[in-house]
């Protein structure tokens, strides 16, 4: 044998081991994240164990956790991916498209694809079996609250034949470019419905803000919408102690002020090694030391936490039975896609 073909033998050996081990990991990681190891640890979902704990890139962390669902929802995926017809980068794309039904012919359809050839793979089936975008539409409080956690407490079932095993963010409809150190331009998919609210806006604007730039009046609503945020989270000008707050416990708005400002406004839940979980993602103050047990609502006994740590500590103080009686939310289920 030839020492170039020795070599190629033993390229493709190391290359056989690496898939194998890539597998091997996918399947301790549907493991790991059906136990929801990650919240014990203190993180508040896979994927941000994933970046945080294991270093792997934001992109990196994502095609795992998607591969890891997947396997979790259809075993046929990781034969392909253990032997090299399926490659990480494509199962996002397989992802949108896979349900129960099509397995068969779908799947091989994405062996051997790059990442651009398997987006052009699922484009070209979503159209006949996308759903339709109700998650895009529905504002709703009592829907936006009830429908996605039900849907996601139980993983391994209630998914139609014909819907997509997995729920995947599309992000490709916003992406970002930088320019200069400052600049960075924006590529965003709108409705035709989005332009027409940003042609009124930019009229409605017209006498304060003449001439305005789309950036300039896309800023105008941000500022409203941060304004209206930081009152409701008692740090805003506006923000008063009334008697009904006092009657219902809840928290005064000074005190609100303080323990946002001191925590940086981040979720301060320890996280195993050090450090804290910094979400800033729906925030909500926590009693240290719960009211029920005691705890004062001074700032020192309160602290800032994501909406997940917030009920993870809840149930660990007072018991999953009697937290299901009050919340359809489970943290153990709780799964944000994307960073
Ligand atoms: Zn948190």
């Amino acid at each position: 044998m030839s020492n170039a073909s020795a070599l190629a033998d033993q390229l493709a050996e190391l290359l056989s081991r690496e898939r194998d081990a890539m597998a091997e990991f996918l399947v301790a990681l549907a493991d790991f994240n059906r136990r929801r190891a990650w919240a014990e640890l203190g993180y508040s979902s896979q994927f941000w164990f994933l970046h945080r704990r294991l270093g792997l890139s934001k992109g990196a962390a994502y095609n795992r956790k998607v591969a890891a669902d997947l396997i979790e929802r259809c075993p046929d995926v990781l034969a392909p991916l253990r032997d090299g017809r399926l490659c990480l980068t494509s199962v996002v794309e397989l992802a949108k498209v896979l349900t129960r039904s099509n397995v068969a012919e779908v799947l091989p359809r994405f062996f051997h694809c790059s990442r651009r050839e398997a987006a052009e793979v699922s484009a070209a089936i979503r159209p006949l079996e996308r759903p339709p975008l109700r998650d895009l539409v529905s504002t709703a409080p009592a829907a936006s609250t009830a429908t996605p956690m039900a849907a996601i407490r139980d993983n391994s079932v209630m998914v139609h034949p014909d819907e997509p095993l997995l729920r995947v963010a599309p992000p490709t409809t916003t992406r970002t470019i930088p320019l200069t150190e400052e600049l960075r331009r924006l590529h965003v998919t709108v409705s035709r419905r989005f332009l027409a609210e940003l042609d009124a806006a930019r009229d409605a604007l017209s006498h304060s803000h003449q001439g305005a730039t789309t950036e300039s009046i896309l800023e105008v609503g941000l500022d409203l919408v941060l304004a209206r945020h930081r009152e409701r989270r008692g740090i805003g000008a506006r923000a008063q102690p009334s008697a009904r707050t006092a009657a219902a416990g809840r928290l005064r708005a000074e005190v609100k002020r303080e323990v946002w400002h001191r925590d940086g406004g981040r979720c301060q839940w320890p996280i195993e090694g050090g450090g804290i979980c910094g979400s800033t993602l729906r925030l909500e103050y926590d009693h240290v030391v719960p009211r029920g047990r005691g705890g004062t609502s001074h700032a020192a006994n309160i602290r800032l936490l994501c909406r997940f740590h917030n009920q993870w500590t809840a149930r660990a103080v007072y018991g999953d039975e009697h937290m299901d009686r009050f919340t359809t939310s489970v943290p153990r289920a709780s799964e944000p896609v994307a960073a």
